[in-house]
């Protein structure tokens, strides 16, 4: 935008620039044609005035012979008729524009007329009054001096005009006395023919006027009114004939200067030349500017590749050293279409850990992925619903199938993220599989008690209420048995204390021995106090696994110098609840407790059911 209003601006100031050369140039044509058609009006002026002088002193000249034989007469008195005859003859030769020559005489009656021939009309006549001619006649008369008459009709027919010529004899008594006219009579037609031959000019159309009314035309071409001149032509004194001149074509060639032309054509041409180069010179000029224009934003563009290819060089080299580190680690880290299953990144340990090669890893997954991940697809939805819950980055433990068909632990981190409306899954796998181990050798710590290996109060506690409320959805009994090592406090202090936790070891194993089902436990409840439960067992059952304590303790023979018995023994508290009816598994701890109570009561080494009280 901002480069295309210089562009109309230069474009009006060149037509503004055109229009002003152009209109100087026909400034300058115009003067110089007007100076031009001043100079033809003024050259043709000059040469029409310079023709009617030269018709004028040629018809002078041509009427000298007419002019002597007048003279001749007025000096020698009429002359000799042979003698006249022959003078005029003599002038008829000489000038071929008369008609005829005659002498009217005193009578003003036609005398003497040469050629007869063709003017035969005209012999017998005589000038009167009422003859056009007849008053001008007179004045001649008087004047003495000849003169030429205004047109009129010839009795031979045509239009002519007469030279009064006027004659003069003496009388006897000496006086000059009139004598007739010396006519020379001329048809108007051929006198100008005549003259206009002799001249032998072809520069002018010629029209003879006489008071307004043309009465010779004298036409070669065409009639130009606008260059048209008029001049006097003097007929003697004769004041009303007019010379209407027309330049024709040949003389204008001859006047006319093809110099405005050759300003106006020269002129026009060189300023559409000039403005032409300099809309070229601007267009150049343009065209360069957007060119530069043009290779300044392609060098930015070339800049702006360059940094973008280092940076992509750079973020390259970066992604490869990325990719060259995530092989080094001991994890999986993969990238994978959710969709189709096909692998965008994976690093050598996703497949190199199960025993497979990328190829097959990648085949496997895309046609069998079960395979590889036993229920992936559950795997997946339980991606998108924690992505749902806006849980990012859930931790989900799985197992995966190595390539022997052994199964490995995995903990698979996964996220799903979008990028460019594609969904994406991003992947980090870890085999932890020790670390689950030692999760579990932690757990087991944490319930087992240190000195027997049995589980912990914590664990009795945890695992009674479990059981409890499971048993109480399958609505089957659960017993419990409280087991106390008889006068412990007399072995420890008999054998002394490491003895005492050697023999509650081993009674500790002895429980061990005697757990049947899964969810029975055998637990160190507190000092030399046990706990068994067991599961789904109904009295006799626990009964029977009490029996099978005594059994095995009494195997084991400890000697117990303290005791009466003189060997270890235990004495054990049994009772059994239905957790569906019952209230909570503190009531079976207390009744247990109390058997045992009753056990220990009635003499030791021994079981005791508990039994409801009696009323009362
Ligand atoms: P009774 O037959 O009535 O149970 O007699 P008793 O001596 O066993 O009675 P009491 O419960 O009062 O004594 C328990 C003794 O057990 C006291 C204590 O010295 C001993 N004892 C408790 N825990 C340990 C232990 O971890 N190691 C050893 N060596 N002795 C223990
Ligand atoms: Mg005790
Ligand atoms: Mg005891």
């Amino acid at each position: 935008m901002q480069s295309a209003r210089p562009a109309w601006l230069a474009r009006i100031a060149l037509v503004l620039l055109l229009a002003l050369l152009c209109g100087t140039t026909v400034a300058i044509w115009w003067q110089l044609e007007q100076h031009q058609t001043q100079r033809l009006q003024e050259r043709v002026d000059a040469q029409a005035r310079a023709l009617a002088q030269q018709l004028e002193s040629r018809l002078d000249e041509q009427l000298q012979d007419l002019r002597i034989l007048g003279a001749l007469w007025n000096h020698r008195g009429r002359l000799p008729r042979d003698e006249w005859d022959l003078y005029v003859r003599f002038c008829l030769e000489g000038f071929s524009g008369y008609q005829s020559i005659q002498w009217l005489d005193s009578d003003l009656r036609m005398r003497w007329l040469l050629p007869v021939q063709g003017n035969e009309a005209a012999r017998n006549f005589q000038l009167q009054p009422e003859h056009p001619n007849y008053a001008m006649a007179m004045e001649v008369k008087g004047s003495g001096q000849p003169r030429f008459s205004g047109s009129f009709a010839l009795l031979q027919g045509g239009r002519g005009v007469i030279l009064y010529t006027p004659l003069y004899i003496r009388n006897p008594q000496g006086e000059r006395v009139f004598d007739g006219f010396l006519q020379g009579v001329f048809r108007v037609e051929r006198l100008m023919d005549e003259l206009l031959g002799r001249l032998g000019s072809r520069s002018f159309n010629v029209r003879l006027v006489e008071r307004g009314e043309p009465i010779y035309r004298h036409e070669i071409d065409e009639w130009r009114p606008r260059l048209q001149q008029e001049v006097p032509l003097r007929l003697l004194d004769n004041p009303h004939f007019t010379l209407q001149l027309s330049p024709t074509a040949s003389l204008l060639e001859r006047l006319d200067s093809p110099l405005p032309r050759l300003v106006l054509g020269g002129g026009l041409a060189i300023s559409l030349l000039l403005v032409a180069a300099l809309a070229l010179a601007l267009e150049n000029t343009r065209r360069a500017a957007a060119l530069q224009a043009g290779n300044r934003r392609l060098n930015q563009e070339i800049d702006r590749r360059q940094v973008v290819e280092q940076v992509l060089r750079d973020s390259r080299e970066r992604l490869q050293l990325v990719v060259d580190l995530t092989d080094t680690s001991p994890d999986g880290l993969f990238i994978i279409d959710p969709q189709s299953r096909d692998i965008l990144h994976m690093n050598r340990a996703t497949y190199a850990s199960l025993g497979y090669s990328a190829e097959e890893f990648g085949r496997l997954l895309k046609e069998d992925p079960e395979s590889l991940l036993p229920g992936f697809d559950g795997w997946l939805r339980q991606l998108r619903e924690a992505q749902r819950d806006e849980d990012p980055g859930t931790l989900i433990q799985r197992e995966m199938r190595r390539n022997d068909g052994s199964r490995q632990a995995a903990e698979i981190n996964a996220q799903l993220v979008e990028v460019n409306g594609h969904e994406y899954l991003i992947g980090i796998s870890r085999d932890n599989s020790e670390r689950l181990q030692l999760e579990a050798q932690l757990q087991r710590l944490s319930q087992q008690d240190g000195l027997t290996g049995l589980y912990n109060r914590r664990y009795f506690d945890r695992q009674l209420h479990s059981e409890w409320r499971r048993l109480s959805r399958l609505g089957k009994p659960l017993a419990l048995l409280m087991l106390d090592i008889d006068h412990f406090k007399a072995y420890n202090d008999a054998l002394g204390h490491l003895a005492g936790d050697d023999a509650l070891r081993r009674v500790g194993d002895v429980l061990q021995q005697c757990m049947q089902r899964e969810g029975d436990a055998a637990c160190r409840y507190g000092g030399e106090e046990f706990a068994l439960i067991l599961t789904d067992t109904d009295q006799d059952g626990a009964e029977h696994v009490a029996e099978r304590v005594h059994q095995l303790i009494a195997e084991l023979n400890l000697s117990h110098p303290g005791s009466p018995l003189g060997r270890l023994s235990i004495s054990i508290g049994l009772a059994t609840a239905d957790p569906s009816h019952d209230q909570d598994p503190q009531v079976l701890v207390e009744r247990s407790d109390q058997a045992l109570y009753q056990a220990k009561h009635a003499g030791r080494n021994r079981s005791c059911n508990w039994k409801e009280p009696a009323a009362g």
